[in-house]
C-alpha cells in the first residue's frame, strides 16, 4: 500500500515511512492511495472475532507489503494487553437502542490509548528492523500526552518529549504524564498556552538540524496516519456486536481534531453499513458550523468543560476535504492557502452537499453537557464524562430512525474530568480505577521551560540517549 499527500505535491511513501513522518513535504497529510474494500460476506464472517483478531483483519490491507502478517499480529496482540477489560471496547446500553462504546479501558483512560499503544509497539518494531532511533515530540492539552508517553515508555529506540502548558492541565492529566520516570520520557511544562506549545513543536519539525546525525522527529498527534488506522477497528467491532452487516448502525462521535470521526467515515467507505455519522462538538463548533451552514471560519478558542475538544481548527478535516473534492490535491492546496490567509474556507456546492449527506452535526454548551450527565445518571446510574455526554446528546438530537442502534463513543473515563461531574450534582468524585489509585502519591519529574525555541532545542539535545 502506498500513501499520498492531500496536497498532491509530495512523494508517495510506503507504510513505514508514513508512520515515521509528520506532515508531508507539501504541507499536506498522508492518506492511503486506495481504500481497502470488504464485502458484506467477508464482514459477516467476522462476527464473534475477538478485538485483536478483528484488528488484524481490518489493519492488514493497510500495511500490505511492509509488515509480514505474523509480525503485525504480534504487534496488535501486545498493544491491547494493557487494557483492563477483556472485551477491550465494551458496549453499555444507556437507552432504547442507544449504546455507549467504552473506549477508556486503556492505561490512560481515554480512547487515544487505542492508537498510541499500537503506535508505540509499531515504532519499536520498525526501528529495531531498521537499526534506527527517533525522537518523538508532541504538544498536549491533556489526553494525547499521557497516552503517547504510556505508548512509548518502553520503546528502546524512542526518546519522547511532551510539552504541556505550565499550570494549565488538570492534576490527573499532569500526573499521568509526570509520574512516568523512565529515562527516555521527558515532560516539559512550557510557560505559555497550548498554542505556544504547538508552535514550538511545529518550528522544531520544520528545522530538525539541531538533532544528532541520523535522528529524526516523529509526530504522535492525529496527523500520524497509524493513529487513524487503529481507530477504524472499533467501529467494525461495535457494529458487528450489534448485528452488522445484516443491520445498519449509527455512530455519534465527540469531535475535536476530526481524527476519530474520520476513522468512522473510513469504516463506512470500506464497506461497513453505517446509517448516520454524527459530529458532536462543544462550543468550539467550527465543524458543526461548516456542516450546518457552510461556515468553516476560525473563531477564538473557548475553554469548556470538555477540554479535549477545545480546538479552533480541526487538522484532520483536510483529509476529509481531499475526498470531498474527489482527491484533487491542487484544489486542496488552494483551499488551505485561502484558509491560512483569510481564516475562512467556503465549500463549493457539490462538496458541501456530499459532506451534508455523510454527516449530521450538533453542538452543546457546558450547561447542556451537565444536564445530560445528570439525566443519564438519574435514569441509568451510569456516569458519563463530559465529552461522552456531548456524543450521547448529539445522537439523541440528530437520529433519524429509532430502530437503528445509535452507538456513542465514550472517549474518556469520568474520573479524568471530576469538575464536570461535580457540577452535574455528584457529591463524590468518580473513583480512579484500581491501577491509578496511588497516582497522587507518586513522584513527579518535569522540566519547566520558557516559551523559547532555542531553550527547547538545547533541552532536547542534552537529553537524547546515545
Ligand atoms: C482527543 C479527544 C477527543 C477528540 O478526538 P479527535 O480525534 O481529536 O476528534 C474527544 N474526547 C476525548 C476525551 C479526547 O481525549
Amino acid at each position: 500500500m502506498k500513501y499520498i499527500s492531500t496536497r498532491g505535491a509530495a512523494p508517495a511513501l510506503g507504510f513505514e515511512d508514513v508512520v515515521l513522518t509528520g506532515l508531508a513535504s507539501d504541507g499536506g497529510l498522508y492518506v492511503p492511495e486506495t481504500l481497502p474494500q470488504f464485502s458484506r460476506e467477508e464482514i459477516a464472517s467476522w462476527a464473534g472475532l475477538s478485538y485483536r483478531d478483528l484488528a488484524l483483519k481490518v489493519i492488514s490491507p493497510f500495511v500490505a507489503g511492509a509488515i509480514p502478517e505474523a509480525d503485525l499480529k504480534r504487534i496488535i496482540d501486545t498493544s491491547y494487553d494493557s487494557f483492563r477489560h477483556e472485551a477491550i471496547a465494551p458496549l453499555v446500553q444507556t437507552g432504547h437502542n442507544e449504546w455507549v462504546l467504552e473506549l477508556f479501558q486503556g492505561p490512560t483512560l481515554a480512547f487515544k490509548d487505542f492508537a498510541l499503544q499500537f503506535l508505540g509497539h509499531l515504532l519499536d518494531y520498525i526501528l529495531a528492523k531498521r537499526h534506527q532511533k527517533v525522537v518523538v515530540l508532541g504538544a498536549t492539552s491533556g489526553d494525547t500526552g499521557s497516552a503517547a508517553i504510556e505508548g512509548c515508555r518502553r520503546c528502546e529506540n524512542v526518546d519522547i518529549f511532551i510539552l504541556h502548558p505550565h499550570q494549565r492541565v488538570s492534576d490527573v492529566q499532569r500526573r499521568q504524564m509526570t509520574t512516568v520516570l523512565e529515562a527516555n520520557v521527558h515532560n516539559i511544562a512550557l510557560r505559555g498556552n497550548f498554542d505556544d506549545c504547538q508552535n514550538l513543536v511545529k518550528a522544531s519539525f520544520a528545522d530538525q538540524s539541531f538533532l544528532p546525525a541520523g535522528r529524526q522527529l516523529v509526530a504522535v498527534n492525529s496527523i500520524n496516519w497509524a493513529r487513524i488506522m487503529a481507530q477504524i477497528v472499533y467501529y467494525f467491532y461495535a457494529a458487528l456486536a450489534l448485528g452488522a452487516p445484516h443491520r445498519k448502525v449509527s455512530f455519534s462521535v465527540p469531535t475535536g481534531n476530526f481524527g476519530d470521526i474520520f476513522a468512522g467515515y473510513l469504516a463506512q467507505r470500506m464497506g461497513l453499513p453505517i446509517e448516520q455519522l454524527v459530529i458532536a462538538t462543544n462550543s468550539n463548533d467550527i465543524l458543526h458550523r461548516c456542516i450546518s451552514g457552510n461556515d468553516h471560519s476560525k473563531k477564538p478558542l473557548l475553554h469548556s468543560l470538555s477540554p479535549s475538544m477545545d480546538i479552533m481548527v480541526s487538522s484532520n478535516f483536510e483529509r476529509m476535504l481531499f475526498d470531498l473534492y474527489d482527491r484533487d490535491g491542487s484544489q486542496i492546496r488552494q483551499l488551505m492557502d485561502e484558509f491560512k490567509t483569510s481564516g475562512r474556507l467556503t465549500l463549493a456546492p457539490e462538496p458541501l452537499r456530499k459532506a451534508q449527506s455523510l454527516f449530521s452535526s450538533y453542538r452543546l454548551s457546558d450547561e447542556e453537557t451537565i444536564a445530560v450527565i445528570r439525566d443519564v445518571f438519574e435514569t441509568t446510574e451510569y456516569l458519563l464524562d463530559p465529552h461522552t455526554a456531548i456524543g450521547v446528546q448529539a445522537g439523541r438530537q440528530t437520529r433519524v430512525d429509532s430502530s437503528t442502534p445509535m452507538i456513542c463513543l465514550a472517549t474518556a473515563h469520568p474520573a479524568k474530568f471530576p469538575e464536570a461531574v461535580r457540577q452535574a450534582g455528584q457529591s463524590q468524585d468518580p473513583a480512579l480505577p484500581h491501577h491509578m489509585q496511588d497516582l497522587f502519591g507518586r513522584e513527579e519529574r518535569c522540566q519547566v521551560l520558557d516559551d523559547d525555541l532555542s531553550q527547547l532545542k538545547t533541552f532536547i539535545q542534552g537529553n537524547i540517549r546515545t
